[in-house]
């Protein structure tokens, strides 16, 4: 954290005061650098950590350069998973939950009706993978025309995931006139020539790795022959016993070997790889980011930007053979000024991986000795008692500004000709109500669902009930979700 305030940037209250909301206090390094200049719409690419704060380093700037009246896109930003994509679209969306943003995120194996209808209804900001975005495009269901933003997220993922030519292609029909930040954990010379080709002058910031990588973590390695990693892990586990834990493996078969193994010795685990349909990856981090359980056994899906609060130990059942997935795997803890752990198990024959991950990183990493039978003993009863707990569960900081918040659902949409405008005119009127306490609005063919802000919940459900809107008496209650 730095020592500016946000209100030194002279961004809106609006989104000061979802900054407020979720517990933002100041800024951190990357976003103290990286806001001042993109307000004033000048292209950036930024070499920063995954965990520093990137997210809000290009979401405060976007939520504050949208203008709400304009309903096509005007900002697109392209990360290289779905996962990451709905995490962005629902920080944006809290960012700029006083001002009524409104993000969608499009990806892959999610139905493409449903996502072109969300794209026909006001979507300042569209969060997606380049593979689906393409598709849209192609099939018309995405204008591109008003997009004044470009955001490549995790750009050297993008790249290594083979998107490139994607990303150049979408490129080519944005306007030419933008705003472009490019964001990376690494600046290999593809992305480099990248930033080179797209954007016109861009600033260079990059921050130093020191800070995440250093002090917020402490790594360590075992080395351990492959017949002997999983009584390994187990001790380690005991010894650590972790609150919340990601133990990474290389394959989608390990994983599902791992986490059977400790299921049966009574861990509470789940697992998430590129095998499992995309809802139950999205239930299962979910379930994850609660604090519903305390093992989560991953390839490397999970150790893209991913954004869980309080994950105390990351273990790298199998060592990454490539180095930037070592720094993107470790990086899911010690985030946010919190400290964390990160362990590595290396065979012998592995140590060429190791030493180029110690080259990269900057420094060597502890090698320690698998904890002693004693230790193990000693510890055991405490780490019984804790698997025996419901972990304490984790309050999710876009729920929490998201308590004075209630969605109504009205039976009347598109077909009865009802438009934003209409729920608008019409709640303001109501006593006790004003324009800001209305959020986000979403028309359908025939429901509507309407936000509204500052607790006033209750007093304009009430109200509506006997209350027309364009002449019409529409049933309105509480939203399921
Ligand atoms: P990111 O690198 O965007 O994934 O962010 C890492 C974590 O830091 C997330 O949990 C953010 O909610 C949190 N975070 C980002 N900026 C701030 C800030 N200025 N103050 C407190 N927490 C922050």
């Amino acid at each position: 954290m730095t020592n500016t305030n946000f209100k030194d940037f002279g961004i809106s209250y609006d989104i000061l005061r979802a900054l407020k909301g979720l517990g933002f206090t100041s800024p951190t390094e990357v976003q103290e650098k990286v806001i001042p200049i993109a307000l004033t719409k000048r292209d950036i690419s930024v070499k920063s950590q995954t965990g520093s704060g990137k997210t809000a380093a290009f979401g405060i700037p976007i939520c504050e350069l949208v203008d709400w009246d304009e309903n096509k896109p005007q900002a697109l930003v392209l990360t290289p998973t779905r996962e990451l994509a709905m995490q962005v679209s629902q920080d944006i969306m809290s960012f700029g939950r006083f001002k009524r943003i409104k993000a969608t995120a499009i990806y892959g194996k999610q139905p493409f009706a449903f996502q072109s209808s969300e794209l026909k209804q006001k979507s300042h900001v569209v969060v997606g993978t380049p593979g689906r975005v393409m598709d849209h495009i192609e099939r018309n269901t995405l204008d591109l025309s008003k997009v004044e933003i470009l955001v490549i997220d995790e750009a050297d993922e993008m790249l290594s995931m083979g998107f490139i030519e994607l990303v150049e292609s979408i490129i080519s029909h944005l306007p030419k006139k933008r705003l472009t930040m490019l964001f990376s954990a690494t600046l290999p010379k593809d992305v480099e020539k990248l930033c080179h080709k797209y954007m016109d002058n861009p600033l260079d910031i990059e921050i130093e790795k020191t800070e995440s990588i250093n002090q917020q973590i402490e790594h360590s390695v075992y080395v351990v022959k492959e017949a002997e990693k999983y009584a390994l892990l187990k001790d380690i586990t005991i010894v650590e016993s972790p609150d919340s834990c990601i133990i990474f493996c290389r394959t989608k078969d390990n994983v599902d070997k791992i986490v059977d193994l400790l299921h049966d010795d009574g861990y509470t685990v789940d697992k998430i790889h590129g095998g499992m349909e995309q809802d139950e990856r999205f239930n299962v981090m979910n379930d994850f980011k609660r604090g519903d359980f305390r093992y989560l056994v991953a390839t490397d899906v999970a150790a893209r930007g991913i954004d869980i609060d309080r994950i105390s130990h990351v273990i790298n059942y199998d060592m990454p053979l490539e180095k930037e997935s070592y720094v993107h795997r470790t990086g899911r803890t010690g985030r946010a000024g919190e400290l964390g752990k990160a362990i590595t198990l290396v065979t012998p024959y592995e140590d060429k991986f190791l030493a180029a991950v110690e080259k990269y990183i900057g420094f060597n990493i502890d090698q320690k000795d698998a904890p002693s039978k004693q230790d193990v003993v000693i510890a055991k009863a405490a780490f019984k008692e804790k698997m025996t707990q419901q972990p304490e569960l984790k309050v999710d900081k876009n729920e929490q500004l998201n308590e004075n918040i209630t969605k109504l659902y009205f039976n009347g949409g598109k077909k009865k000709k009802i438009r934003a405008v209409d729920f608008v005119g019409t709640i303001a009127k109501l006593s006790g109500v004003t324009a800001q306490d209305i959020g986000i609005i979403k028309i359908q063919d025939n429901v509507s669902y309407v936000e509204i802000l500052n607790g006033k919940g209750a007093i304009v459900l009430k109200q509506m009930r006997d209350t027309t809107i364009k002449g019409k008496l529409l049933k309105v209650h509480i939203a399921n979700k």
